[in-house]
């Protein structure tokens, strides 16, 4: 056998170098002690163990190490893939051995990587609305839950702010079902443009969207819903005339512990009381809702 191609072999192979490592490591012992022989200096029996306990010590560290070297990167691989599993530490190895080990760590860190990506990929799949953009209900449902503990601990509150696109199907029936997606993904465009870095906004239904405005009382509530009804008449989507993309708008500030379903309950009674009151304008939610009282803001 071509020596090159044998040298590349065991470099490439776990289980050659360990058993070369190892039948060195074994004959140390003999061999030296055949050579301390030969040499002509083994005087006294003493001198013979002795140099063989040498060569046995030798041997035995020689062999240990030799191990720990060759399965080093397993316990490195374990370790990041602990670190991954706790905070998310991505598994990144950079390591140039060719033999089993090598390509197994490269091998596990890469389709760790991989999983890593498309777990973040069905992650946003599954919480994105894919018309416009925006969340949906589920991650709705989970921002919600992490900012009324947030609200819980320090005291803050949350307010929502549902709306409803008014007189929707209208356009739908006029202009065609595509004018309808375009005014769709013209809304998510404004919101998107509009949300504050905490502020979390979700289509949650066929063309209802939801506001959670964490750190925000129902005053300023009140007044950011104003700015986006504003700002969604001042949208043009052709070939709808300015001004006929319009919303009504509900607002609620929610009490501590409240589910999203609660919240949206509330959001809801005050958006259709928007409705009631001619559409394109702002209510907020009291608990006199039910018993007819007039909207709390009318911003035309
Ligand atoms: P209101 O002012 O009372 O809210 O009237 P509206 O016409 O907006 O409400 P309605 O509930 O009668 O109609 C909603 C329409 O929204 C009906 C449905 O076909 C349309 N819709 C729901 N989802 C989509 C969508 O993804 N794309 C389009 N183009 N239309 C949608
Ligand atoms: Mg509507
Ligand atoms: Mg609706």
């Amino acid at each position: 056998m071509n020596p090159k191609l044998l040298l590349g072999t065991i470099r490439n192979s776990l289980m050659a170098r360990i058993f070369g490592m190892c039948f060195i490591a074994i004959h140390l012992p003999l061999v030296v002690a055949i050579l301390y022989l030969a040499s002509g200096f083994a005087s006294h029996p003493v001198s013979i163990v002795t140099v063989l306990l040498v060569a046995t010590l030798v041997g035995t560290v020689a062999c240990l190490s030799g191990l720990w070297w060759f399965i080093r990167p397993l316990k490195v691989l374990v370790g990041a893939i602990e670190r991954y599993h706790v905070d998310g530490t991505p598994v990144r190895l950079a390591l140039r051995r060719n033999d089993e080990v090598g390509v197994l760590a490269r091998s596990v860190s890469s389709t760790m990587s991989e999983l890593d990506g498309l777990t973040k990929k069905l992650r946003h799949q599954a919480t994105t609305d894919t018309l416009t953009g925006l969340g949906n209900r589920r991650s709705l449902t989970e921002r919600v839950a992490s900012e009324q503990a947030r609200a819980a601990r320090e005291g803050v509150p949350v307010t929502v702010v549902l709306f409803d696109l008014d007189r929707f199907k209208e356009i739908n029936d006029n202009y065609g079902h595509d004018v309808g997606d375009s005014v769709l993904m013209a809304i998510g465009e404004v919101v998107r443009d509009n949300l504050r870095r905490y502020d979390a906004g979700a289509r949650i239904g066929g063309e209802e969207f939801c506001l959670m405005l964490p750190r925000t009382r129902e005053s300023d509530g009140l007044a950011i819903a104003d700015r986006y009804r504003k700002q969604f008449e001042r949208t043009i989507v052709p070939p709808l005339m300015k001004g006929r993309i319009t919303a009504s708008f509900g607002v609620y500030e929610a009490a501590p512990g409240e589910s999203l379903q609660q919240m949206l309950r509330c959001a809801d009674e005050a958006l259709y009381r928007s409705k009631q009151a001619g559409r394109n304008r702002v209510s907020r939610y009291t608990s006199a809702n039910r018993q007819g009282e007039p909207p709390h803001l009318n911003p035309r």
